[in-house]
């Protein structure tokens, strides 16, 4: 501090009152010494002020003191003061300008003396004091020293000097003020303290080291249910702590304080008290030591409910657990759209994980159509209004749309204020696609219910409950709006022949809870019977219930029942038909035999050399018998067609050289009719092969173009053309004869019929279209026919195309080498036939062209024998022979060393080219057809006897 500013005291009134200087300042220390001790004692500012304000006026011996508290505008407030009579009373506001002496001395922060105040220069002198006649003053600053809060100040009329004892004394009262008035604020502070601590929710509680209570407040009071009054004296034995484990209580405490008391250091626990209500407290304590002068005298302990807290606790982490796993995305957000939170379904549905999410704005997730409605959802949280189930699309990560029902609820804090939105999204999409499936699969259920006539059902017997699948009304042609029926009911619908085999069944399985399954008929109104396969059982996921189905199947009855009829009549017609052409091949054959010798021999007359008359009388026969063949070997071919006997071995036939062989065949014939014949190949454009049977297609041929030479007339012309498709050939037989009627064109190709030609000269059986369609079809092929009528006709064949044959025709193997004849000088011939007249034709025919031995025989066994035994020179077989068949007969001679090298020619009245074939595989040289043409015998006997025929 620095010496107070001393101004020279006015000239002439320098020592006009002479003063002991010892015994002032003794005055002054004696007076400074009873004030502390008031301040001691009885620190009470406001009575205080006054006291000092005395003791300065008197130790100073000064006429005025004042004790002013500078406001807060830079005005003074007297607080007390002596001397200066009704003016500058207590509490009132001090007339003092800006200039003052007192913030002259608050300014310059130093003691400050004038000994004429008036006319000192450095301030104004207020109102009071100038009005007071006052001139000497000393003054100081009161409070901390760089913020002092007052200013005390003692002046005199007379002027005067003042001493630095004067300045010590007055600053020691000064500090005596700041004292007081601090502690003053310091007891009031402690009381404040006192107050808030007794007011406190918290229970605190003060125990010394002998565990006695010394303070208890008001939280105490309530937590432990227990007055003050009841409390403090005692010791914590002494009082009941706790309804529920008081022993426990006290312990816990009680080692609290023995820990504390012990290591001088702090101890928190958590515990929980049972109020006499039920109430359980949840309460967090801590224990703090309490000193006093550095000892440690006992403790305080706070004991705070935190009972709110741990619930509030708790709930959130209950919260939180449900929120992580829920399968729902549940994401927070503030009012402002900014995440906060994002669950584990948020990061599955949308794909960000949170720690991408959380901090980002919730359009990350909303495709840019849906950004409106977005600022609608935040719109309305703001104003505090929740969205509800809003079905919309949001975009996950990866860009794909994802259909969510979304809710949006505002979130408040606990002052009610918004704070945020809390958004629910569920995925839709999966549950949209579910319903679908469940719905398509309940379609497809009543769809195939429908279809199958089956209706199902479900019967619990204790309840009497039944449910009926739409299709049991259906079946029982009942309103679906009358409800299902059951027992007596549903038994009086039952036809009354079964309901006994229904009840016997159903006993049966109830007995046993078997499957229970039955066929019974079911009555229905206006007299209809349905028949019904019902199945029951137990049901295996519920106890005392049934389930089942009802099937309609009468027309499965129905059509069983067809199917039944049907096959018999099946069974029947094709035993027929293989009778018939069982028959019809018997006949045939039983036919050929006497026709063979009819032919024969008029053959062999023929070649005699008739009279004129005579030989047209043979001719007649022959002709005859020529067509009753034709008719014979068409009829056996017609029937094994439509037995299913005919078979055909299709191959690739070159189709021009195939049509070639057959023109050649009926040019005779044309010539004779003056009918032009022509093939044209241009339409084949290279194309060569057709699938077919060669010999087959041969008849075929055969048939088309003798009908166009033998229905033509004079002068006329048949054309062969070809047409090719990308898979089939056509072959085009075109004549400008007589034509077809349009209305006789759909009787074509059926057998016997001879559209009228039967009344002409013409020759025919009527069957050779019938026959030509019946073995193409066999090939995979077709015929049709069109007729510009009177104009010619033409037919139309079609068969499949074919690749080139692997082997070239002609590559097959050579047949076996012929027995060389010649030079045998008596050749022998031996026939194996059971047939007298075909012995005896043969017999002539051969006596006549080729003399020598023949030796017959009618059995087969006998023939072998005679074979080996006579090595004749050639072996005529016939194919049906009374002990077995010709063919057997022929592998034998081929297996016996000594006859197989003997030339063989088979014979046979069946007509069936398949034969021909066998024969040749068998090792036969040669196969002949009765009736034998006497020529063609002649010709292929000669050949294979070494000599041709005379
Ligand atoms: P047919 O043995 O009578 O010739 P088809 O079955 O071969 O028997 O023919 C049946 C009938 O179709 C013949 O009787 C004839 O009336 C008629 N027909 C067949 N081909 C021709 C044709 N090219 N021109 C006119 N009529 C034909």
């Amino acid at each position: 501090m620095r010496e107070p500013e001393q101004e020279r005291p006015a000239a002439g009134e320098e020592g006009g009152f002479s003063r002991d200087p010892l015994s002032e300042r003794a005055r002054q220390l004696q007076a400074v010494s009873e004030l502390g001790f008031v301040a001691l004692a009885h620190p009470v500012f406001r009575e205080f002020t006054g006291r000092a304000a005395r003791v300065v006026a008197e130790a100073l011996d000064v006429d005025v003191v004042t004790i002013d508290e500078l406001l807060d505008d830079g005005g003074l407030l007297s607080r007390d003061g002596v001397g200066l009579g009704g003016a500058g009373e207590a509490g009132e506001r001090v007339e003092s300008g800006t200039e003052s002496l007192a913030a002259y001395t608050i300014a310059r922060a130093t003691p400050v003396i004038t000994g004429d105040m008036i006319e000192d220069p450095r301030f104004d002198v207020r109102r009071s004091f100038r009005e007071a006649g006052l001139r000497s003053a000393v003054s100081v600053a009161v409070g901390p020293e760089r913020n002092p809060w007052g200013i005390l100040i003692g002046a005199t009329r007379r002027p005067r000097t003042f001493t630095g004892d004067d300045v010590s004394f007055m600053r020691s009262v000064a500090n005596l003020l700041e004292a007081v008035r601090r502690a003053e604020e310091t007891e009031r502070e402690l009381q404040r303290l006192a107050d808030a601590l007794e007011q406190a929710s918290d229970a605190i509680i003060s125990i010394d080291s002998t565990y006695a209570i010394r303070r208890w407040n008001l939280g105490a009071e309530s937590v432990f249910e227990l007055a003050a009054s009841d409390a403090v004296g005692r010791t914590i034995d002494q009082i009941n702590l706790a309804t529920r484990q008081p022993e426990e209580v006290s312990a816990q405490i009680k080692e609290a304080v023995r820990t504390v008391l012990a290591t001088g250091r702090g101890y928190h626990y958590d515990t929980q008290r049972h109020h006499g209500d039920g109430q359980v407290l949840d309460l967090a304590v801590d224990v703090t030591p309490w000193r006093i002068n550095g000892r440690t005298e006992g403790v305080t302990a706070v004991l705070r409910d935190i009972t709110t807290r741990k619930q509030a606790e708790q709930a959130q982490a209950r919260l939180a657990a449900i929120v992580d796993a829920s399968d729902d995305a549940i994401i927070g957000k503030t009012l402002a759209g900014e995440i906060t939170s994002w669950n584990p379904a948020a990061e599955r549905i949308y794909g960000y994980s949170a720690e991408e999410a959380v901090g980002r704005d919730i359009s990350l997730v909303v495709p840019a159509a849906r950004r409106e409605e977005l600022g609608q959802i935040m719109a309305s949280v703001q104003r505090g209004v929740p969205v509800t189930r809003l079905e919309t699309e949001r975009l996950s990560r990866d860009g794909r749309a994802i259909e969510v029902s979304v809710s949006v609820s505002p979130v408040r804090d606990a002052d009610g204020r918004l704070v945020g939105a809390a958004t629910v999204a569920r995925e839709i999409g999966e549950r949209r696609e579910a319903e679908r499936a469940r719905e398509e699969m309940l379609q497809s259920l009543a769809d195939s219910q429908r279809l199958a006539m089956l209706g199902s059902w479900t019967w619990a017997p204790r309840t009497t409950q039944i449910t009926w699948s739409a299709q049991m009304y259906a079946i029982f042609d009942r309103d679906p709006s009358d409800g299902p029926i059951g027992g007596e009911e549903l038994m009086a619908l039952i036809h009354p022949d079964d309901r006994q085999l229904l009840t016997d069944v159903h006993a049966e399985a109830t007995a046993g809870r078997r499957l229970l399954e039955v066929d019974c008929r079911l009555l229905r109104p206006a007299g209809v019977i349905r028949h019904v396969h019902v199945l029951a059982y137990a049901d295996p996921h519920r106890p005392n219930r049934y389930l089942g189905t009802v099937q309609d199947v009468t027309e499965q009855r129905r059509a069983e029942q067809e199917r039944a009829e049907l096959l018999s009549a099946r069974v029947r017609a094709e035993s027929a038909n293989r009778a018939k052409s069982d028959f019809l091949a018997r006949m045939s054959h039983e036919l050929r035999t006497p026709l063979n010798s009819i032919m024969g021999f008029a053959q062999l007359l023929e070649l005699e050399g008739l009279e004129p008359h005579q030989q047209q009388s043979l001719d007649l026969v022959l002709r005859a018998a020529r067509h009753l063949l034709e008719l014979i070997n068409e009829v056996l071919d017609l029937a094994r067609v439509e037995s299913g006997r005919l078979s055909v071995s299709p191959e690739a036939v070159e189709l021009e050289s195939a049509v070639r062989e057959a023109v050649e065949l009926v040019a005779p014939l044309a010539a004779e009719r003056g009918v032009g014949l022509r093939v044209d190949p241009s339409g084949l454009s290279g194309h060569r092969y057709v699938n077919a049977d060669r010999n087959r297609l041969n008849q075929v041929l055969l048939n088309l173009l003798s009908n166009a030479i033998k229905y033509n007339r004079p002068r006329g012309h048949v054309e062969v053309a070809f047409e090719v498709t990308p898979e089939r050939m056509r072959l085009l037989v075109a004549d400008d004869g007589i034509g077809i009627p349009g209305e006789q064109l759909s009787k074509l190709f059926e057998p016997f019929e001879r559209l009228g030609a039967e009344q002409t000269e013409v020759e025919g059986t009527g069957l050779g279209l019938a026959l030509s369609k019946a073995l193409l079809e066999a090939m995979q092929g077709s015929i049709s026919a069109v007729s510009r009528g009177g104009e010619g006709s033409t037919f139309t064949v079609e068969l499949q195309r074919s690749e080139p044959p692997e082997m070239a025709p002609g590559d097959h193997p050579p047949q076996a080498p012929l027995a060389p004849a010649s030079g045998v000088p008596t050749r022998v011939v031996l026939y194996i036939e059971d047939n007298i007249a075909n012995l005896t034709l043969v017999d002539q025919i051969l006596q006549r062209y080729f003399p020598g031995r023949l030796i017959s025989a009618i059995q087969g066994r006998l023939g072998l024998d005679l074979a080996r035994e006579h090595r004749p020179d050639l072996v005529l077989l016939d194919v049906h022979l009374p002990d077995m068949s010709g063919f057997d007969v022929l592998q034998q001679l081929r297996a016996d060393e000594s006859t197989r090298g003997i030339p063989v020619v088979m014979l046979t009245a069946d007509g069936n080219a398949g034969r021909a074939a066998d024969a040749q595989r068998l090792g036969a040289d040669a196969f002949l057809t009765k009736p034998i043409d006497v020529r063609s015998f002649i010709d292929v006997v000669g050949r294979h006897l070494g000599r041709g025929a005379t």
